[in-house]
């Protein structure tokens, strides 16, 4: 069997979600599980926190009936709400809460006759630009939903551009925004993702929207005393497959990228983007064997990579290989460091790791 696999360890999930919680405990936190929890399993994270998370955040009507087929019962919120009107009687029918972005959707709400009124949470975009109502239209929507046998437990809901950021003036403007509408409006508010779960408590409402921080990555663009004890649920981890001496001067891989600078040995480890590790690992782009630190040397093939091992005294055929996440002698490498020479971010890693590499589950529960 090859050996690449992508441990998830369901009790740093816990822990985690419990570190959100404590960021904020005035709030709920529903757990933000969109796009198959980030690569982790959507099913299987809900499971190991159905005891803990009163509610669930998807993206999707799909990715909600799949939790619901999988014996969850939370309420989940469709985070887009609605694609098209066809798709209320599902929301009904399996107690989802809906998010309301737009006009249509709006009034697909206003004429709908549901036999429980449904939860909403209203958007209003206050910088972000991309969903949402404007803050000056927003008021009259509100109301007009208020009043509607249709729409239970109005929220409003705003997402942040800049709150990874250390400061940002940016922020604090969509703050404002957001302050005078609910003071206004008398408004319970879901605002903070990650990064405003983390360092930003004036954001803090009703409900928070963690996500990325659940998965043990650190949003925040300088970490602080929480971010430090987050824990990496997905440690994507294979072997060594075969090993090199080269001569200085001998070229590895695709076009030779990297040539030894003096004797080298050089470890071929069994991912590549086939496996949707990121071709654009440039070398140097750190590599755990057996919990010590070394470099990827030459590009990333579709099956295979190349860790120039030549400090490794223990490496051979069959030694453990951390691509990022928990070493067995508890090294831990984030990948949020991975993500940086990738030039991209954990999500795009995480939610880019591909079925080939089977997730296998650990912890209470798993
Ligand atoms: C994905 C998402 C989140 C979670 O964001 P993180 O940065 O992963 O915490 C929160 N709110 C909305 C609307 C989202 O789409």
């Amino acid at each position: 069997m090859r050996p690449l696999v992508a441990d998830i360890d369901l009790d740093a999930l816990r822990h985690n979600y419990q570190l959100a919680c404590r960021c904020a405990p005035q709030s709920h936190s529903v757990a933000v599980i969109k796009a198959d929890a980030y690569g982790h399993g959507a099913l299987a994270c809900a499971q190991a926190l159905q005891n803990q998370a009163p509610a669930f955040a998807v993206a999707s009507i799909e990715e909600a009936l799949t939790l619901r087929q999988g014996g969850i019962t939370q309420p989940i919120v469709l985070l887009e709400g609605i694609f098209s009107a066809d798709e209320l009687p599902l929301v009904e029918r399996h107690g989802f809460w809906i998010a309301v972005h737009s006009q249509w959707q709006v009034d697909v709400l206003l004429a709908a006759t549901p036999l429980k009124p449904i939860p909403v949470w209203l958007k209003v975009d206050s910088g972000m630009h991309r969903l949402g109502f404007a803050p000056n239209e927003t008021a009259a929507i509100w109301r007009q939903l208020s009043a509607a046998p249709s729409v239970a437990r109005l929220h409003l809901m705003s997402h942040f551009a800049t709150a990874d950021a250390r400061d940002s003036d940016y922020f604090h403007q969509q703050m404002a925004t957001l302050q005078a509408l609910a003071s206004e409006l008398k408004a319970p508010l879901c605002l903070a993702n990650s990064p405003a779960t983390l360092a930003w408590p004036i954001a803090h409402g009703d409900w928070n929207r963690p996500g990325v921080m659940l998965y043990g990555s650190d949003p925040l663009e300088v970490p602080n005393a929480i971010t430090q004890q987050l824990r990496p649920v997905m440690t994507l981890r294979s072997e060594i497959i075969a090993l090199r001496d080269l001569a200085a001067g001998e070229p590895v891989g695709y076009s030779g990228r990297w040539r030894a600078p003096k004797r080298s040995r050089i470890a071929v480890v069994a991912c590549g983007y086939g496996d949707g590790y990121d071709r654009h690992a440039v070398d140097g782009t750190p590599v755990l064997v057996n919990g010590q630190r070394c470099a990827i040397a030459g590009k990333v093939s579709m099956d295979m990579l190349t860790v120039d091992v030549t400090d490794v005294s223990d490496a051979a055929i069959g030694s453990d290989v951390v691509l990022w996440g928990t070493a067995r002698n508890g090294e831990v490498l984030p990948i949020d460091e991975v993500a940086r020479y990738c030039d991209t971010i954990s999500y795009t890693l995480l939610t880019g790791v591909l079925p080939r590499a089977p997730r296998r589950y650990h912890g209470r529960s798993a």
